[in-house]
């Protein structure tokens, strides 16, 4: 299962057939068009939004892995770097602010994961 998640979340694909994309484009940083969702996967139909408001619950994910991550730094930075207090809030600032496309799109396929099981590589209909 976490496989399945995985290849999902790293390759932007449908949950469910792993053969449709999620997400318009693969580029993250394409600020005009990295939120850009297709409303269903052109392999199996699956409706990504399953109802209005689906993906407020991505919120959480994306809290998650932002927490997550700010852990992870400031244990590194206690037991290696030793930076200062607000050196390390400026450097956690920051790539909270470069991370925040590839956490948005992530933590809404994390999301779609959490409710659709994958079923095989299905063929289209
Ligand atoms: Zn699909």
């Amino acid at each position: 299962m976490l496989k399945n998640i995985l290849f999902s979340v790293t390759k932007n694909k449908c949950p469910k057939c792993h053969q449709g994309n999620i997400f318009v484009t693969n580029n993250v940083f394409n600020l005009r068009n990295f939120d850009k969702m297709h409303e269903k996967c052109s392999n199996c139909d699956l409706k990504f939004e399953k109802e209005p408001g689906f993906f407020y619950g991505a919120m959480f994910v994306s809290y998650a892995l932002m927490a997550a991550w700010f852990v992870t730094t400031w244990c590194i930075n206690i037991l290696f770097l030793n930076l200062s207090t607000y050196t390390y809030l400026a450097f956690v600032l920051l790539t909270f602010v470069f991370l925040a496309t590839i956490t948005f799109r992530t933590s809404r396929i994390i999301w779609i994961n959490f409710f659709t099981k994958f079923e095989g590589k299905l063929n289209k209909k």
